[in-house]
């Protein structure tokens, strides 16, 4: 078992000769069955994840090798203090555009995009190999980083920003559905894809819709273009992935893919 993880990690569990008496057991987190063999961790802003369990398994990413055995795994949670929070720094014509949008306005926003992108309909292809939001990706600002909006509180960044100038391709990470296309002063315009299962990749400030709502979107076809809509210091992609309402960092959710899909 890893004994570290972050805030946002994707833990897959892999059981591949599930017996009768085999058992596992994982607290302080929520943790749900993508097939028969294959357990599935998000990990939230909570101190320690415990995966009690008796069969032979391998762990996907940092163990790969099957172990038959009666286990307890402590995985610990490193959660960045919010007091190393850096200020964002917003250009004029942005605090403006947000001169009437208050904390509790943000706040609101936030939950209702929560509510959206928790519940599961379909179920998650685990076999399919995840593709970059954009052709190249760099990333300016780390998943979990902790911010402060000027006059407000500080908070998590929920997802990372990809270095994007105007108008870059933004493409769909995975087969999916539109189930929001929308704009806020915060999240600017916005996709959200479901890929069943409790996953969802948000895509944020774009300056153009390629798509419509309710469409089937394939992985890698353009959805829309980015852009500097929203709260934003400059252009870039800010792209997001949750898990039932979990956030879950997207780097890391690309490296497991990789390791776990089948590779066309
Ligand atoms: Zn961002």
């Amino acid at each position: 078992m890893p004994t570290q993880a972050n805030v946002g990690d994707f833990l897959e569990i892999h059981w591949p000769n599930r017996k009768k008496g085999s058992y596992l057991s994982i607290s302080n987190t929520n943790a749900t069955w993508l097939n028969h063999q294959t357990a599935f961790v998000g990990v939230a802003a909570r101190p320690s994840v415990t995966i009690v369990g008796r069969t032979s398994y391998t762990h996907g990413g940092l163990f790969r090798s099957p172990r038959e055995i009666f286990f307890t795994g402590i995985v610990k949670v490193d959660i960045p203090s919010l007091s190393k929070s850096s200020l964002l720094r917003l250009p004029a014509s942005v605090r403006t555009r947000l001169s009437n949008f208050s904390e509790a306005d943000a706040d609101a926003e936030f939950a209702r995009l929560k509510k959206i992108t928790t519940p599961v309909h379909g179920s998650f292809n685990f076999h399919e190999c995840w593709h970059r939001p954009l052709h190249d990706i760099r990333v300016t600002s780390g998943f979990a980083s902790p911010r402060t909006p000027p006059g407000g509180q500080p908070y998590y960044h929920t997802g990372i920003d990809l270095h994007a100038p105007m108008r870059t391709p933004v493409l769909a990470a995975a087969d999916g559905q539109v189930v929001y296309k929308g704009e806020s002063p915060l999240t600017g315009n916005i996709i959200i894809l479901n890929h069943g299962g409790g996953i969802y990749s948000e895509y944020m400030h774009l300056s153009k819709f390629d798509v419509a709502a309710g469409a089937q979107v394939k992985r890698g076809e353009t959805i829309g273009l980015s852009g500097a809509t929203g709260r934003v210091e400059a252009p870039h992609l800010h792209w997001e992935l949750s898990w039932q309402g979990i956030p879950l960092n997207p780097i890391r959710f690309l490296q497991a893919s990789a390791q776990t899909c089948d590779q066309e």
